[in-house]
């Protein structure tokens, strides 16, 4: 096992990508909060072998107050913080134009300060640690740019540079923080994105085909990769881009 009792918190975890990175830690021998704006202490139950190694605190990660009561519950629950997953994040398909000021806030709040605030208060508990991992989900969308969803390529594409920004700082500290790209994965948020467009199948298709692999990822593709830079088994990285996204970006 990989993780073996590992602390780790996943942003964003009761379901899709954050879900499954969860749940294949679990298996790796972590122990793991599931920090979700939505309760996800039913699925932190159905996770759980022994009872405790899977825990909810329900989380905004825009909110300031809610995550540093997650940092705080998690290290008088567990005693310390091995692995932060910054995977929360919301999407939606529309132009500069057709954006609202409060869309866009609301989109930057969660999926560019959530990584800040998580980070900013998770940091100093690695610091004392000596020794910690932080995995930011961006996006293929924030290494290349693509039609309708222009919020959210600037989002992603602030988490990519955060991320080594973040490397830079704290990897002298013992803290590896790293960037994971997914392409497109089969979860709700990538079903609201097609159903909102004016064409869902086509849009489907499109992502599908722009793919070299002709397919949607799935949810457990991506926690693979997120078991790999959590673990030792990428000690040398720091600062990468970790794309899994079927070839969205090779051309
Ligand atoms: P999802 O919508 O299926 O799950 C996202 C989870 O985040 C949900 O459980 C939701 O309740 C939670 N969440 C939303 N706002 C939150 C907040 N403010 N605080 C805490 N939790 C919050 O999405 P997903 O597809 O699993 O995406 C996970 C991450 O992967 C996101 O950062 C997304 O941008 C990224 N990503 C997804 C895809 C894809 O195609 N699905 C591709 C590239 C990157």
């Amino acid at each position: 096992m990989k993780l073996e009792n590992k602390v780790a918190i996943i942003t964003g975890a009761k379901r899709g990508i954050g879900y499954a990175i969860a749940a294949r830690f679990i298996s790796e021998g972590a122990r793991v909060v599931l920090a979700d704006i939505n309760d996800a202490t039913s699925e932190a139950q159905s996770l759980s072998e022994s009872p405790g190694r899977a825990v909810s605190i329900k989380t905004d990660v825009s909110n300031d107050a809610d995550v540093r009561a997650l940092i705080h519950q998690t290290v008088e629950l567990f005693g310390r913080i091995d692995i932060l997953v910054n995977n929360a994040g919301i999407e939606f398909a529309k132009t500069v134009v057709t954006t609202t000021e409060s869309e866009w806030d609301q989109l930057m709040a969660v999926n560019l300060k959530g990584v800040f605030l998580c980070s900013r208060a998770a940091i100093p508990v690695m610091q004392q640690q000596k020794t910690g991992v932080i995995i930011n989900i961006a996006s293929e969308l924030g290494l290349v740019g693509e039609a309708g969803v222009a919020a959210y390529c600037a989002s992603k594409g602030g988490v990519v540079m955060l991320s080594k920004a973040l490397a830079i700082d704290h990897g002298p500290q013992g803290i590896r923080v790293n960037c994971l790209c997914p392409g497109p994965v089969t979860t709700q948020l990538l079903e609201d994105v097609f159903a909102s467009s004016d064409d869902p199948a086509a849009m489907r298709e499109a992502f599908e085909s722009q793919t070299v692999l002709k397919r949607l990822g799935r949810p457990e593709e991506i926690a693979a990769a997120a078991v790999f830079l959590a673990s030792d088994d990428s000690s040398f990285m720091a600062g990468a881009d970790l794309v899994v996204d079927g070839g969205w970006t090779t051309r």
